[in-house]
């Protein structure tokens, strides 16, 4: 049998995977990346935000990016009816920090970035799975994987990065996954022709259109040309849309007047796909041996485009955690690591939960809203959530509820027109 070394091993080559092999390897250790797919490969996950541009560039992966040409993205637009819109521009943010991004077909931006990783002296092993794991006393470990040929591989290294996402390999393997608290929710979604977007909104914004109570739209336009559109809400919303995913996906559009007039007759890229129950959660997000970044340790929901700024974050953050260990220092994971993402998430999942129950959309739509709110709001959005200046990201409940409170009280005296 073929037997590899390296010192770090990660697994996956998503935005998570390259950002732990850039920075690794610019820190002078071997890594070896091993990834299931043949890329370029769909993954859904189109709308970064500003946060992710530090990490890109700390991993010197930013220009790689730049020459893609991907269509600019300064702020998130959000729609309900004809006449009530909530612009957030990252410029206003509160937080000092980038304030744009890129909305890219995944495809794309996931082969830039591996293909970055692997010109930077790193292997990338693609059509290659990982099928095994054992971790040994000292934390090396050995993990078995199996090449498109079908031929069975050993990898010995001292130290692995899974970054496998919806894989969730090394939660699989030693049984961490453990239930979601939030509700299960499902996703229609397909990629459109979008000739005329110039007549409707600029490009440079991700379009949140609420649809119905507890069910809304992401409107990506792409620099391509093309713009992904997806429907997400609960399993018993789709219930009552008969038909294949094609029909329920066109009738969804033709019931609302924006997207109909913007989206009905256009060419589908390809045929309406659907996801559903994503919520996914680990019991923990390091071990002997091991780390796990991106979608692996904890993915919430869409709503506010924060999965691949939590993938660059963590595995930014892990990275350097795993060179300390290699430099023979002494890493407290839990401390270091895990309570620092979990704040992050946490922040997300306020707003997560405050969007499903209302609380959001009545802050967004609320007329003239106080310019420092919606800045601190908006830094949010563009994933700093690590400034504890910020209210919302300090108590992001207890800000939001007081926030609304507050609004509740001057529509009463004050009656909006
Ligand atoms: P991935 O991108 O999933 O990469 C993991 C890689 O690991 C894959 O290439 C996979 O092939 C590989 N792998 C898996 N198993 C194995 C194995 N056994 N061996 C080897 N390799 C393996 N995020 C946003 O930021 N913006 C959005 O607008 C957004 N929209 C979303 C909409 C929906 C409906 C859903 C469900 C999610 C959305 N997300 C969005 C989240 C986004 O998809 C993920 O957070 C992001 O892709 C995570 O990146 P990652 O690198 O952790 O994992």
């Amino acid at each position: 049998m073929k037997k590899h070394e390296t010192d770090v091993l990660v697994i996956g080559a998503g935005p998570a995977g390259s950002i732990a092999a850039a920075m690794i390897h610019k820190a002078g250790y071997n890594v070896m990346v091993v990834e299931r797919e043949k890329f370029p490969r769909f993954v859904i996950g189109e709308s970064l935000l500003p946060r992710c541009m530090e990490v890109l560039s700390d991993a010197e992966l930013l220009e790689a990016v730049k020459r893609e040409k991907f269509q600019e993205k300064f702020g998130a637009k959000f729609m309900r009816g004809e006449n009530e819109v909530a612009d957030y521009n990252f410029a206003d943010q509160f937080t000092k920090g980038w304030n744009w991004t890129w909305q890219v077909p995944r495809a794309s931006f996931d082969l830039a970035l591996a293909t970055e990783v692997a010109a930077k002296g790193v292997p990338v092993s693609f059509e290659t799975t990982v099928t095994d794991i054992k971790i040994m006393d000292d934390e090396s470990s050995i993990t078995t994987v199996q090449t498109k040929e079908g031929i069975t591989e050993e990898i010995a290294a001292k130290f692995i990065v899974d970054a496998s996402g919806y894989g969730r390999v090394i939660p699989r393997l030693f049984k961490l996954d453990k239930p979601s608290s939030l509700d299960p929710r499902k996703a229609l979604f397909a990629h459109l022709a979008d000739p005329n977007r110039d007549n409707f909104d600029e490009p440079n914004r991700i379009i949140i259109v609420s649809y119905a109570p507890g069910t809304w739209v992401w409107v990506i336009p792409f620099s391509n040309g093309n713009t992904s559109v997806g429907f997400v809400g609960s399993h018993d919303f789709f219930e009552q849309y008969k038909g294949s995913i094609e029909e329920q996906y066109n009738t969804l559009i033709e019931d609302h007047p924006y997207l109909r007039k913007r989206f009905g007759s256009a060419t589908r890229i390809f045929e309406p796909r659907k996801l559903e129950s994503w919520s996914s959660i680990s019991e923990k997000f390091h071990g002997k041996g091991y780390v796990l970044t991106g979608n692996v340790t904890e993915f919430l929901d869409p709503i506010f485009s924060s999965g691949v700024m939590f993938a660059t974050v963590s595995s930014h953050l892990a990275s350097k955690l795993v060179i300390r260990k290699l430099d023979g220092k002494e890493v407290e994971w839990e401390k270091d690591y895990t309570h620092v993402l979990q704040s992050g998430v946490d922040t997300f999942r306020a707003f997560v939960t405050a969007w499903y129950d209302g609380t959001l959309e009545k802050i967004f739509y609320t007329k003239n809203p106080d310019p420092l709110i919606k800045r601190q709001i908006c830094s949010v959005l563009a994933g700093y959530v690590w400034d504890l200046e910020n209210p919302f990201v300090k108590e992001p409940t207890v800000a939001l509820k007081r926030l609304v409170k507050y609004i509740d009280v001057r529509e009463k005296f004050a009656p909006q027109s």
